[in-house]
């Protein structure tokens, strides 16, 4: 069968990939310990799960409008009041199968051939495949460790062409953490202004700062910047609910109608309970959210300390999200019996075979020299992970 030529352009999601790999290796009866997938190991919150349970028990089994329920949108509108001091209405609020389809959604509704997409690097893994899929280019701007992985002014500005479209801002950042201040934000945004390219801002990870950072929403820097910015969010890394798959975005009303078009004409509407759950996770108490936070933080500074002490790794203690981010280029170079490391899939290679432990090479995220470890697993997990790797490593000369 001659499959679409789309399909050869984009690769399966790394991070999916690499947690299929772990799967199938414990299907063989092998321990794996997997950081590969972004994903909270907390269960729940119950309040959250008596919603869904309830809602299903009152027959909310059916379609829904294709942008999610009007108490949905209500919910989505305080949060954005609350959280980020931001004023929408009903239709400038949209509700998806998860933030990956409100992007996907988005990207149907603004890109097509000819246009280009900034990507900041390193970037979360589908960003520039969604982009491919919609025959436009993305346009990746590299960022370094020593400018702690945020793109400057200059860059962004070096960056744009007439064909300049969008870009995608994602802070904190997955991979690497990097959360932007309100003053970097802002010496951003004049210059999106001036050249009005639209701001996809992916907030997923808003509630995930330590060390005292505050978080700020670029949408949240004046009226102006709010309505060039289209703000991604979900309730998947905030309330542990991946599997629920519910995402949100606020922006023009012209954008999010187009969002709803295009919705209607492939996942129709979002889970019609999730909807209900996820009204809960929004507007409900939110406790649970700082005690994992907090939980977070803890491994955090533990996982960091463990991988620094490691030879030929560094890791910087990242300000944000749940990943680590470290630069293994120390172990480059060096041989594992006849085989030689030489590039982050091969690091990632070496810890899964050797150490039986599963993270994603740097590569699938725009920069070759680093690794990824989702720290979002026990402290039990991580414990013993970073054993083993400490371990296996004496087996690199
Ligand atoms: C996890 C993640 C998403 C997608 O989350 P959903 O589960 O689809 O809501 C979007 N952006 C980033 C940066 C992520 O890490």
């Amino acid at each position: 069968m001659k499959l679409a030529e789309r399909v050869d352009r984009i690769k399966p999601s790394p991070t999916f990939a690499a947690a299929a790999k772990a799967n199938a290796m414990r299907a063989q009866g092998i321990q794996v310990i997997s950081f590969a997938q972004g994903e909270p190991d907390f269960d729940t919150p119950d309040n959250i799960k008596e919603a869904a349970y309830k809602a299903i028990r009152e027959g909310i089994t059916k379609y829904t409008p294709a942008a999610g329920f009007p108490d949905l949108k209500d919910a989505i509108i305080q949060k954005f009041k609350i959280d980020n001091h931001l004023t929408y209405d009903r239709s400038q609020v949209f509700a998806s199968a998860g933030a990956k389809l409100i992007i996907y959604n988005l990207a149907q509704a603004l890109f097509q051939a000819g246009d280009e997409v900034i990507v900041p690097a390193p970037y979360w893994v589908s960003y520039t495949d969604i982009i491919l899929l919609m025959d436009a280019t993305p346009v990746v701007i590299p960022t370094s460790e020593q400018q702690e992985f945020k793109m400057s002014v200059q860059q962004l500005k070096s960056a744009l062409t007439p064909r300049t479209k969008a870009i995608i801002l994602n802070s904190p950042c997955n991979p690497t953490g990097a959360t932007y201040t309100a003053d970097e934000l802002k010496a951003l945004a004049e210059v999106l202004l001036q050249k009005k390219i639209l701001i996809i801002a992916d907030d997923i990870y808003e509630k995930f700062v330590y060390d005292g950072t505050v978080f700020t929403s670029i949408a949240s820097l004046g009226k102006e910047i709010q309505d060039q910015t289209v703000v991604v969010n979900g309730v998947s890394k905030t309330y542990s609910m991946t599997g629920w798959r519910i995402g949100y975005a606020a922006g023009s009303a012209e954008i999010m109608a187009a969002m709803d078009k295009i919705q209607t004409q492939n996942v129709s509407n979002p889970v019609s309970f999730c909807q209900k759950a996820a009204v809960e996770a929004l507007a409900g108490p939110q406790d649970s959210v700082k005690k994992m936070i907090a939980e977070f933080d803890r491994r955090r500074k533990y996982i960091v300390q463990r991988l620094n002490a490691m030879p030929g790794i560094t890791c910087s203690l990242p300000k944000g999200a749940f990943y680590v981010f470290p630069n293994v280029t120390g172990l480059f170079g060096k041989k594992w019996g006849e085989k030689k490391v030489s590039n982050s899939s091969d690091v990632t290679g070496f810890i899964l075979e050797e150490a039986k432990v599963a993270v994603v090479a740097g590569s699938s995220f725009g920069d070759d020299k680093y690794i990824r470890f989702s720290y979002a697993t026990s402290m039990e997990n991580i414990g013993k992970g970073m054993d083993q790797i400490q371990e296996a490593l004496k087996k690199l000369v």
